[in-house]
């Protein structure tokens, strides 16, 4: 999820859901009635694990480090998931991400990982520009009302005051609407709108005044736009990949069936292959797991649960550029125009070459995403052009990665709509018999890395009985 500080700070989810005893220790495995009569893991008992995303692994690794039998079974034939680090052919000294981009400052888990891997975390921070309505604003002077940021500062302490009751109240309306109640101007509420777009992947109409005044209550200065990992977010997954040992991580392994009979589980590939085990932990993103055959099925809510949670429409739309003319290494822009955020993804990657992100999100994304490289030429040009003239010449290459046609995830990461965070987000979260499940989607960091690894690591934990 990318994190816009243009305006405001943003609030650690976690924190809030602390202040407001919705979180006794995880959220998402709370109201978890299963859990009363769970058995944790025996000695010699076998895991398997669905997906070699962030939380497979990262469950995986929590469970091989106690010396727990795994197996994690991914149905693309590369490891990651969403986390997708790219380079092109024409200078491979850089590298960009194609998903999951910052490592926050408020990430724990994340951070954790990182120094038992030995992994270095790079700053990856950025000063934001504007252009709206072909007006060009630096970040210094921008284009929102001075008091934008009081205003909002004041719903948030009284958010943080509320009852959960008047807070499920506001989980019924949208975003968009709790501002134009309270008095927000157009030019202000065009601002928020790209900004918290940005954040959500889609329209602030379409997500609930809740899920916004939850994410920003609280202020850091770079909201979660941070960090990356030093040589690409790719790193951790391998670095995790290797501890678990390469050989307990079986890619082109398409879940197709999960059978439970008695105390075993037994699941079944599209290639027809079979594995049992006695424990389940599945990562799957909820499009996927409707399409597996469940036997029994699954209970009724949740499957409607499955069917009811959307993904937003993401694009990330990588430019190689054959000159870094945009001079800020820090240099972002938040527009109206079809680029929608731009910024420079190879900051701290030395090249006279440098890349440039379009994060486009919602209908653009959709648009951008059916045009073809000329047309999408076209596009970055015009985006450009007011800051920098025609950089048209100056363009090496352009490769984008849509996520809402994405096979397996039908979008970035999950959207929780009014009234679904509430509403579904335990049902999803419910085991069924022997499988547990996991995954950015019922995460309290939902949208995130670092929600996709929390869910592994407390979900191995629990399976461990700590
Ligand atoms: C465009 C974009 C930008 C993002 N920006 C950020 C950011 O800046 N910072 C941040 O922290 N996070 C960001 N995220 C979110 C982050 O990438 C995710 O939260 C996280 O990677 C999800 O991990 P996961 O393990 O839950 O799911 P996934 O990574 O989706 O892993 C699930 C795995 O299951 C596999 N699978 C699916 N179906 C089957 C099947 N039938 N059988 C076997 N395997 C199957 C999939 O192939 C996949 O590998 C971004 C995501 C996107 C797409």
């Amino acid at each position: 999820m990318a994190r816009s500080q243009a305006i405001l700070e943003y609030m650690q989810r976690r924190d809030f859901l602390k202040k407001t005893s919705l979180l006794a220790t995880s959220a998402y495995l709370m109201h978890l009635p299963e859990w009363n009569d769970f058995e944790p893991l025996r000695k010699g008992e076998q895991v398997l694990i669905l997906g070699a995303g962030i939380a497979g692994l990262t469950a995986a690794y929590t469970l091989s480090k106690q010396n727990v039998s795994v197996k994690v079974l991914e149905a693309r034939t590369r490891i990651g998931g969403r986390i997708f680090t790219y380079s092109f052919p024409q200078n491979t000294q850089l590298h960009t991400e194609l998903g999951a981009e910052w490592v926050g400052e408020s990430h724990n888990v994340m951070k954790g990982l990182c120094q038992e891997l030995g992994l270095t975390l790079v700053k990856h921070q950025f000063q934001i520009d504007w252009l709206l309505g072909n007006k060009f604003y630096k970040a210094e002077n921008p284009p929102f009302s001075k008091e934008l940021n009081s205003k909002l500062q004041k719903f948030f302490a009284d958010f943080l005051k509320m009852s959960e009751k008047q807070q499920r109240k506001l989980d019924q309306i949208s975003w968009w609407r709790f501002l134009i109640n309270n008095g927000f101007s157009e030019i202000d509420l065009a601002c928020r709108e790209l900004n918290d777009s940005t954040d959500f992947g889609e329209s602030i109409r379409f997500i609930s005044a809740f899920d916004a005044l939850s994410e920003y209550a609280n202020s850091s200065e770079y909201n979660e736009m941070d960090y990356k990992i030093q040589g690409g977010n790719e790193n951790f997954v391998k670095a995790l990949a290797q501890k678990i040992g390469n050989s307990n991580i079986l890619t082109g392994k398409k879940v197709k069936t999960i059978r439970q009979e008695g105390k075993k589980v037994q699941v079944t590939c599209g290639d027809d292959s079979t594995y049992q085990a006695d424990k389940v932990i599945c990562t799957l993103p909820t499009y996927a797991l409707s399409q597996v055959q469940f036997e029994p099925d699954l209970p009724e809510n949740k499957k409607l649960a499955l069917e009811q949670l959307q993904y937003a429409r993401i694009i990330k739309m990588a430019v190689l550029f054959r000159e870094r003319f945009w001079q800020k290494d820090n240099f972002a822009l938040c527009t109206d125009l079809e680029g929608h955020f731009v910024f420079h993804t190879t900051q701290n990657q030395p090249s006279r070459q440098g890349i440039l992100h379009f994060y486009t999100i919602g209908d653009k994304a959709y648009s951008l995403a059916r045009q073809n490289k000329e047309t999408r030429k076209k596009i970055v040009v015009q985006t450009l052009e007011p800051l920098f003239g025609n950089v048209e010449p100056l363009i090496e290459d352009i490769v984008g990665y849509y996520w809402g046609s994405d096979a397996y995830t039908q979008g970035a990461y999950a959207l929780y709509q009014l009234g679904q965070w509430f509403g579904i987000r335990n049902v999803l979260a419910q085991p069924f018999k022997n499988i547990f499940f996991a995954g950015e989607h019922i995460a309290d960091w939902q949208g995130f890395m670092e929600g996709a690894a929390q869910t592994g690591k407390e979900i191995a934990e629990k399976l461990l009985g700590k």
